[in-house]
């Protein structure tokens, strides 16, 4: 039985409809907001586990309510964006959503989206808060002493292939926009760090993954930014 309690945020009912039809035959729970205003009241009212929140709303904007909902709470949001609205999904990102689905998106996209979100749920609540390491399949991280193993043994990384690494183990699940990890890594975010972040993500890859052209950990999303997967043992 699953009990994940999806807040599903979408104006446009065909669309809502087509969600919680999907949501249903797969056990999920699930909560409607027709617009920001009442996304907002259900997200504090109810407390559901993930919210679904479609970014052109007739009342507040999608990254309106992220932001508000952040103020108080962690709870992984997916946006849904129309794919003209590729800017706003960044935008969305940034104020804090954990990943997206750009419209016309299928009932297996969705339901994908939703179980790395649900792993990436599972995998912070068993983790105490502020563990000093990190496993994620054959990678474990030693944030107290600096130190990085694949398969038991020390991987080299350099300072910086280290500092993206843990950036990304920190929310591993999540999807981190091109801004994002400059601004952590370097403290800015210019056109020649995106670059850089590339370069060092490939050489990253190339240590990392047993197969770098299929990357199986760091994912990229075009235009947009990485994410750390969970890999399934
Ligand atoms: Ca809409």
């Amino acid at each position: 039985m699953n009990k994940t309690t999806i807040l599903v945020v979408e104006d446009d009912a065909p669309i809502r409809n087509l969600i919680t039809t999907t949501l249903k035959a797969h056990d999920y729970k699930y909560l409607t907001a027709p617009n920001g205003e009442q996304a907002i009241l259900a997200a504090s009212s109810y407390q559901p586990d993930i919210v679904l929140l479609d970014l052109g709303l007739p009342d507040l904007d999608g990254v309106e309510v992220i932001e508000r909902i952040r103020s108080w709470s962690n709870l992984p949001i997916i946006v849904i964006s129309a794919r003209s609205e590729d800017e706003d999904k960044i935008q969305a990102l940034d104020a804090g959503a954990d990943d997206y689905l750009t419209k016309p998106f299928s009932v297996e996209e969705l339901l994908a989206r939703l179980r790395v979100t649900q792993r990436r749920l599972a995998i912070t609540s068993n983790e105490a808060p502020g563990s000093p390491v990190f496993v994620n399949g054959n990678l474990k991280i030693d944030y107290a002493a600096g130190c990085t193993y694949l398969n038991g043994e020390e991987l080299h990384l350099t300072p910086m292939e280290y500092k993206i690494l843990c950036v990304l183990a920190q929310n591993v699940g999540k999807v981190l926009t091109h801004k994002y990890l400059t601004q952590k890594v370097w403290g800015s975010s210019w056109e020649n760090q995106v670059a850089s972040l590339r370069v060092f993500v490939a050489t990253l890859r190339r240590k990392l993954e047993p197969e770098p052209d299929s990357p199986q950990m760091i994912q990229t999303h075009v235009g947009v930014g990485y994410r750390m997967l969970k890999v399934e043992t």
